[in-house]
């Protein structure tokens, strides 16, 4: 049988019979692929460490066509992001970065761009940086994997008449799952008020890159509306990403 060696996340992690563990890793190739463990959790195993929540492990698994869960042979932790258990807040928004991965990409799918963000997102995290814009590092995040995974919400022109520019006023359909303009508007309900000023920001955290959040200025009611914005067409498009839509 061919052995394969991968790079992955750790997105889930399941206790399997008496001693053995159920591993959900995220990969740049494989995308989400399910390993069995054998053993790890006996007493003299390394395995139940090297395998937690979130850490960045390297793994050699018997690759069996047609499997959906491998069996795991080698594996060696790269790094445990030591940060984010420090840091209650950052530990947060790692989980929802996970979450993000868990529900909205289908499994065995390769996603290197997917995976280049969770890595990119989790370092960024782990740094403990002084300059906390951790609201927009989640909006930026969330909006290329929700495009990524084919969620897109539509911020370009009027889900309604099309219409791109000159919109003289702005409001967000979650239903709908993208902006409607004024003329519009009348018969849509659940509608979020935003401005051409939101609408700017979501689409230049969408398309520049991630660590670009930290140039982004925005008041506390831009981002107030933009997590509106994120949690509630979340909810509506049924995404079930707990760690967002439980949040007051
Ligand atoms: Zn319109």
């Amino acid at each position: 049988m061919k052995l394969t060696r991968v790079e992955g996340i750790v997105i889930r992690v399941t206790q399997y019979a008496e001693t053995s563990l159920i591993v959900n890793l995220f990969t740049p190739e494989r995308g989400k692929i399910g390993l069995m463990l054998k053993g790890a959790r006996r007493p003299k195993s390394q395995l139940s460490a090297i395998f937690d929540f979130f850490n960045l492990v390297e793994v050699v698994f018997y690759d069996k066509e047609g499997a959906n869960l491998y069996l795991g042979s080698q594996a060696t932790l790269v790094s445990d992001f030591p940060g984010l258990v420090k840091d209650l807040e950052a530990y947060n928004y790692a989980v929802f970065g996970i979450e993000v991965v868990d529900k909205l990409f289908p499994p065995e799918e390769a996603s290197r761009e997917g995976y280049r963000y969770l890595l990119e997102y989790l370092t960024i995290l782990d740094s403990g940086e002084s300059a906390r814009k951790f609201e927009l590092l989640r909006a930026s995040y969330y909006l290329k994997m929700l495009t990524i995974a084919g969620y897109q919400p539509q911020f370009s022109e009027c889900i309604v008449c099309h219409k791109k520019e000159n919109l003289h006023k702005i409001f967000f359909s979650p239903l709908s799952g993208g902006i409607v303009c004024g003329d519009c508007a009348g018969n849509l309900s659940e509608l979020i008020k935003m401005d051409e000023g939101i609408r700017r920001l979501l689409l230049a955290l969408r398309s520049s890159p991630l660590s670009d959040f930290r140039r982004f200025a925005a008041s506390t009611s831009q981002i107030e509306t933009i997590n509106r914005i994120l949690k509630d067409f979340t909810v509506y498009q049924s995404l079930e990403i707990r760690t967002l839509t439980a949040e007051r």
